[in-house]
């Protein structure tokens, strides 16, 4: 293996292909680096039953290769776990990509040498490579979070986290089952391990909004005729706030009838999945719009759960999107079931995990399997498990320890040529995230071939660009209802992270625009040192960056916020 390459990437998930297969493109030698066994990140980790996307897989795919997206057919409207790694794999092949990546290889460090200009990177298994370039593809939701309950080593039954999934089938039959978490993941899963359990212990903290996902095997006519003019969906999703198509509306629910409301809301329940939050422009902002949204989903939890008392405890009381909306098959319909029960945590804590179970407050439930479905230490926490140093040794935990800090989400000051994809600061998971990927794919490659045009030894964003940056994250955070509750978007479910709030919600097409400006004005807000000549604007043909001519009539909720507090 060579000990000298121009990049190390970390990581080998969406991000981390399409990356290796965009430097490679421009001629450079690149090293990744995998913990897993194999490609594909989130979809190789994720392996618990019921598993899927939540956007729609003909747009949570790739569209760097034209080839790909017109050969890829797709079996059903929301991919599952399995065949998304397939087709990760797929890609990985396609484009013979396995020979820069060590699997099962984990980056314990990546340490800035500031007199040779160059990061040293070190893995658990010993490798020490020197790149001038590192990358960071490590994943916002690829940190599993266990939490310490009492007498957790104790328990003599099998447990599982969703995002640590074995390879091998697991099987519940006849079991009696606890699953912790009742977030995205644990409502993917309860429906389909109530059907296998004998008896399933569903622990609550808190009741999560979901709307039904109506997946469905995709019809062969509707594929053909979106890869007949791909570009117009891709389009189309890339003027979205979430960079889908969530059929985003200029509408507010504060001047709409009840009637009209109802209308919106029925057709968005029956067609299903997350456009739900594209029913109208004032769901983010304004808790009396929210308001009408959450008490039509609570009536139909009411409608579709027939025990009161269960219906009553499964009701959010919280505010829609808040914590990410969720998209289930079935989830409501599970408590229906005989041989599941909902345990209220909030009301009856968790007090410890015997050897042969839980133990609330309250009760004790014996188990033979427990399913920790408790989410991740997200955004943050694969970054902060490596040690990372710039320059002076700083430390990036240490200067994170309040919070992260980034210009774009994809720099941060005293790290230089230092990459980040979807890091705090960036659209990221308030996004479709394979758009925002290659997005950040683009325009880290693009910075590089500039970079390289000229010479240039280091780039760096500067203090004031950054800390400006993080300013308007935040300031546009305030002007929505993100920062109201304990969502994980605000690291509020790991004891003791700081409450920042970490995605950037002024958009997809305001991000867009604003990385391509920074581009354009010769990598505005970034010092490029030792370059023959400066902060140039990158040529053309170097570029080929990202366009999303920005249409600005389109008026999104997350638009709306970022005019509110104009981009810096
Ligand atoms: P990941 O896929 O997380 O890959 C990061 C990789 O880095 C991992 O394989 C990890 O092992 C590796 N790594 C981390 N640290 C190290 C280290 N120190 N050394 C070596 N390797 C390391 N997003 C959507 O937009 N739509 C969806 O429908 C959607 N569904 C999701 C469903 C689940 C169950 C989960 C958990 C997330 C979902 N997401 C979804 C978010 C998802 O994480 C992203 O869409 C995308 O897969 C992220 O790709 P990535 O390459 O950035 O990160
Ligand atoms: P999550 O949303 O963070 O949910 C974790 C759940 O565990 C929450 O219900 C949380 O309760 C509970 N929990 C955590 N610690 C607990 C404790 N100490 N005691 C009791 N309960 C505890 O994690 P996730 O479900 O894995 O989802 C994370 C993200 O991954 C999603 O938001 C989404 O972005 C992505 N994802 C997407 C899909 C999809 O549909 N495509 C599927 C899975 C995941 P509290 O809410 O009270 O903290």
């Amino acid at each position: 293996m060579a000990r000298t390459v121009d990049a190390v990437i970390v990581g080998a998930g969406f991000a981390g292909l399409c990356m290796l297969h965009r430097l490679r493109q421009q001629g450079l030698g690149v090293r990744v680096f995998e913990a897993g066994s194999g490609v594909g990140g989130t979809w190789f980790w994720n392996r618990y039953p019921g598993a899927r996307c939540d956007v729609e897989s003909l747009e949570y795919s790739y569209q760097f290769s034209d080839e790909l997206q017109q050969e890829w057919a797709w079996t059903e409207r929301y991919a599952s776990q399995a065949e998304i790694l397939r087709y990760l794999n797929h890609v990985a092949d396609r484009f013979d990509l396995r020979r820069d990546i060590a699997l099962e290889t984990r980056v314990t460090s990546a340490v800035f040498d500031e007199q040779a200009n160059c990061w040293q990177v070190r893995t658990d298994r010993g490798d020490e490579v020197t790149a001038r370039f590192c990358i960071m593809a490590t994943g916002c939701l690829s940190a599993a979070n266990t939490p310490q309950f009492p007498g957790l080593a104790s328990f003599r039954g099998r447990t599982f986290h969703t995002g640590k999934w074995p390879h091998e089938p697991v099987d519940f039959i006849g079991e009696r089952v606890g699953v912790i978490g009742t977030g995205s993941s644990g409502i993917q899963a309860i429906p389909l391990i109530a059907e296998q359990a004998a008896q399933l212990v569903v622990f609550q903290r808190t009741p999560n909004f979901s709307v039904p996902a109506q997946n469905h095997p995709l019809d062969p006519a509707v594929q053909r005729a979106v890869k007949a003019d791909y570009g117009e969906l891709r389009h189309r999703g890339s003027q979205m706030p979430f960079g889908f198509d969530t059929r985003s509306t200029e509408r507010l629910a504060v001047e709409a009838s009840a009637e009209e409301r109802l209308a919106e809301y029925e057709e968005r329940w029956r067609s299903g999945g997350l456009p739900f939050l594209g029913a109208f422009a004032d769901m983010i902002f304004s808790r009396e719009a929210n308001e009408t949204a959450a008490v039509f989903i609570r009536d139909k939890i009411r409608q579709i759960v027939r025990n009161p008392a269960v219906a009553e405890k499964l009701m959010p009381r919280g505010v829609v999107g808040c914590k990410r909306l969720c998209s289930d098959t079935n989830y409501f319909e599970t408590f229906n079931r005989s041989n599941v029960t909902l345990v209220d945590v909030n009301a009856t804590p968790i007090e410890a995990i015997t050897e042969r179970g839980i133990r609330t407050s309250a009760a004790h439930y014996d188990l033979d399997a427990i399913v920790f479905a408790t989410g991740f230490d997200a955004m943050t926490g694969a970054l902060s498990r490596i040690d990372i140093r710039g320059r002076q040794g700083l430390a990036l935990r240490d200067k994170w320890a309040y919070g992260p800090r980034t210009y774009l989400g994809l720099s941060t000051t005293g790290f230089p040529n230092f990459f980040i994809m979807t890091g705090p600061g960036s659209p990221s998971v308030l996004s479709n995230m394979v758009p925002s990927i290659e997005q950040h794919a683009s325009w880290i490659a693009a910075c590089i071939a500039h970079l390289t045009a000229h010479g240039a030894r280091r780039i760096e964003p500067t203090q004031q660009a950054e800390d400006a940056w993080v300013a308007h994250v935040n300031e546009v955070a305030d002007t929505t209802l993100y920062p109201t509750c304990n969502s994980w978007y605000l690291g509020a479910n790991i004891p003791g992270k700081p409450r920042v709030f970490m995605p950037y919600i002024g958009g997809f097409p305001v991000y867009v625009q604003k990385c391509n400006e920074v581009m354009s004005n010769g990598f505005e807000g970034f010092v490029i040192d030792g370059a023959k000549s400066t902060n140039d604007a990158p040529q053309v043909r170097l570029t080929d960056r990202w366009r999303v001519p920005l249409d600005i009539e389109v008026i999104s909720p997350a638009a709306i916020a970022a005019r509110r507090v104009p981009v810096v």
